[in-house]
């Protein structure tokens, strides 16, 4: 029998009506549709409770017994109805406020029912508020076994008995009406490797598990499916687009790298920056056009990486181009890269928004000569004017802030596509990266430079400034500088705005002896580099700001970063900000202003910053009280797979297994065409029949 064609009006107990309520509601439009519909808990229900035990603290009550009486109460919007229950041992009522006239015509005195219900107190007496009502079917009781499959439902299908139980019952009716067992969808090899169980017994336990332990290796075994088959279809098509696109071959090492290496490189490379070089470079010399994202914490040197990288392609006869989101950060790459290449014979020239027509109009042409090695940018950058002679290599800093489409532009500069690199110190975590962009490879620069001192980050309430103040005049008498963050969410927003001019008036007013200057979103490019510049050479003490700057900027005399309202931004974005200061190699501190009504969660938020400085850990954390949805720059993605039973926060050792097998296979059959991978490539066939080609989308 093939499940995924058989419609679900045809499973016993089902028919038009209930049928169509299953499609619109659930998109159950199959047996198998419903069959892979999973639980979404479980309750130990072996459990026969007495109506004599109940009290109100129990969390739960399964009782069997027969309803003796309805009665209805009250008027209008207090009306309920009542119905006495008893087990022999008791009786308790049960109590509904809404669908009381459906209720009534539903259950019958003198039947056999199970209930399920959370007891409460009303009027000094126990009662079980809209329980689960279902009627005592043995088989199905003892098919379910100890642990009670609950299954989402919603309203309008409890309007048709569609409630949990009903489910259940229905999922019932398909294991007896299915004779032969389900298609394995795993090859004999992986389920060994992976050490799962058949399709066939999990399908079974995830429904109806005999046991916890039952239910943990079902569980095990579709997430490891589901994640594997994402794996498989992304690496089947970044492979299939590689070997299509091919890339340009950076062969060699030449005078250019050397050079710098062995006369310009101002300090040490740490062991993680060699160990990501490395990876680069093997990836370039392979043919194989690179992909790569490099995670680095900030201050991690991800800069100086992308700059010998750039010079990589330089020494092999191609341009190198880097973008970055904004003016700031890209005036800054570009002094920085303009002093590493100092006498090395390079041409870095720099393009945003606001260059000159004149020096646009001479960039574009040398770009088209060649005479130019690297650029720096802006979205400028993007522009179909700026064409290049050659370009080999793309370097895309703080990835997050860059759309899909934008990047995919870049990839059209060149008649094959440059090898692009992505840089980001949004800690993407590692379960999150590879469900999304599984085909990047992934580089994480975990390591910082030397000499660096860890940033002391303190959690303030706003009613204590005297002692904020005193702490920072201490920096500022060190002839350290200070940053003050508030947030802006919208920078329309009139209250945020009051705020942050407020503040700024405020500072000077506290501070008089010290310049203090301002940077918001509001401000014209100019005003606002001008600004920055003025921080940035020291003139002013104080920086009151809103997030423009938290990408990239780098002031290493900065040793303190106030944020205001802290409970207000999300955990990355705090850790960037944090990330302006303790660039130095003084101790750099970073204070978080809240007010002392804050909630649970905003309470822990504020405790995982002070607790730890490590953007993984705090991305990890972040992922878990916020969800994959809420993730800062991965909006637009959410949970793009629509997983049924893996989840990205909590099944990263699943991911990875599943990740490791997808990609043995791949590289052994990079089409899938042996005939003992055949069953996976039918399955993958079927599951993606849309031909994403999930490998552009990074
Ligand atoms: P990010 O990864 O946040 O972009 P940057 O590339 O801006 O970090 O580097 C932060 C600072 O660390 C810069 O001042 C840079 O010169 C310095 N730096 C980078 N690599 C090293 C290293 N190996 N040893 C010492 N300092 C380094
Ligand atoms: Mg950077």
């Amino acid at each position: 029998m093939n499940l995924a064609q058989q419609d679900i009006k045809y499973l016993p107990g089902v028919g038009e009506k209930k049928g169509e309520i299953l499609k619109q509601e659930l998109e159950i439009r199959s047996f198998e549709d419903l069959l892979y519909y999973f639980p979404y808990k479980y309750i130990d229900r072996s459990r026969m409770h007495r109506v004599s035990e109940i009290n109100a603290d129990m969390m739960y009550v399964q009782l069997k017994g027969r309803i003796l009486s309805f009665e209805t109460q009250g008027e209008g919007m207090s009306k309920r109805l009542t119905a006495r229950f008893t087990d022999g041992t008791g009786v308790i009522e049960l109590v509904w406020f809404k669908g009381l006239k459906f209720i009534t015509g539903k259950y019958l005195l003198n039947t056999e029912y199970l209930v399920f219900g959370k007891p409460n107190i009303f009027n000094n007496k126990i009662n079980l508020p809209h329980p689960d009502v279902d009627v005592y079917d043995e088989a199905v009781e003892k098919q379910a076994g100890a642990l009670q499959a609950f299954y989402n439902t919603t309203e309008k299908m409890k309007n048709h008995f569609l409630n949990s139980r009903m489910i259940q019952k229905l999922v019932y009716n398909l294991f007896t009406c299915i004779k032969e067992p389900f298609t394995e969808t795993l090859t004999p090899q992986i389920i060994n490797r992976a050490k799962v169980i058949s399709l066939n017994e999990a399908l079974y336990h995830i429904h109806f598990p005999k046991s916890q332990d039952l239910l943990k290796k079902a569980e095990y075994r579709l997430k490891l499916e589901e994640l594997f088959f994402i794996q498989l279809n992304i690496l089947r098509y970044s492979k299939l687009n590689s070997r299509k696109l091919g890339g340009f071959v950076f062969s060699k090492i030449g005078d250019y790298f050397n050079n710098f290496y062995h006369k310009n490189l101002p300090f040490e490379l740490t062991n993680a920056q060699k160990r990501v070089l490395k990876e680069i470079r093997e990836n370039v010399r392979t043919g194989h056009q690179m992909n790569r994202l490099v995670q680095g914490d900030v201050g991690s040197g991800k800069t100086l990486v992308a700059f010998m990288s750039m010079l990589m392609a330089i020494d092999n006869g191609y341009q190198a181009c880097m973008m970055a989101p904004t003016e700031i950060l890209a005036t800054q790459h570009y002094e920085t890269v303009h002093k590493l290449s100092e006498g090395l014979g390079i041409n870095v020239v720099l393009l945003t928004g606001s260059s000159k027509k004149a020096h646009r109009e001479k960039v574009h042409q040398q770009l088209l000569t060649g005479d130019i090695h690297i650029i720096i940018g802006t979205h400028a950058l993007l522009e179909d004017i700026v064409q290049f002679d050659n370009l080999g290599m793309s370097v895309i800093d703080e990835q997050h802030r860059f759309g899909v489409a934008q990047r995919a532009r870049l990839w059209a500069k060149n008649k094959r596509p440059p090898h692009v690199l992505v840089m980001t110190a949004t800690p993407i975590p590692r379960t999150l990266a590879m469900t999304l962009y599984g085909d990047l490879d992934v580089s994480v620069i975990d390591e910082l430079p030397p000499g660096r001192k860890p940033i002391q980050t303190l959690h303030q309430y706003d009613n204590r400034r005297g002692t904020l103040y005193t702490s920072m005049r201490k920096q500022l008498e060190q002839g350290r500088q200070v940053y003050i963050v508030y947030p802006l969410i919208q920078e329309s927003e009139k209250a945020d705005w009051k705020n942050l001019e407020e503040g700024f008036e405020h500072i000077r007013e506290v501070f008089p002896e010290y310049n203090v200057c301002m940077v918001h979103g509001k401000l014209k490019a100019k005003e606002k580099d001008a600004a920055m510049q003025l921080f940035v050479s020291g003139e002013a003490h104080i920086m009151v700001a809103t997030t423009v700057i938290e990408v990239g900027v780098n002031v290493p005399n900065a040793s303190v970063m106030v944020i205001e309202s802290a409970e207000r931004f999300g955990l990355s974005q705090l850790h960037q900000l944090r990330g302006r200061v303790g660039r130095g190699a003084d101790q750099s501190y970073c204070v978080l202003v809240t007010s002392h009504k804050l909630s649970e969660v905003t309470r822990k938020r504020m405790e995982i910053m002070v607790g730890t400085n490590d953007g993984f850990e705090i991305a990890e954390a972040d992922l878990k009280l916020r969800g994959p949805g809420d993730l800062e720059g991965t909006q637009q993605s959410g949970d793009p797979f629509n997983l049924k039973i893996a989840n990205l926060v909590h099944d990263g050792q699943v991911l990875q297994l599943a990740r490791d097998i997808a990609s043995e296979i791949i590289n052994e059959d990079p089409e899938l065409k042996s005939p003992s991978n055949q069953a996976l490539k039918n399955q993958l066939d079927k599951l993606f029949r849309k031909k994403v080609d999930w490998s552009l989308i990074s």
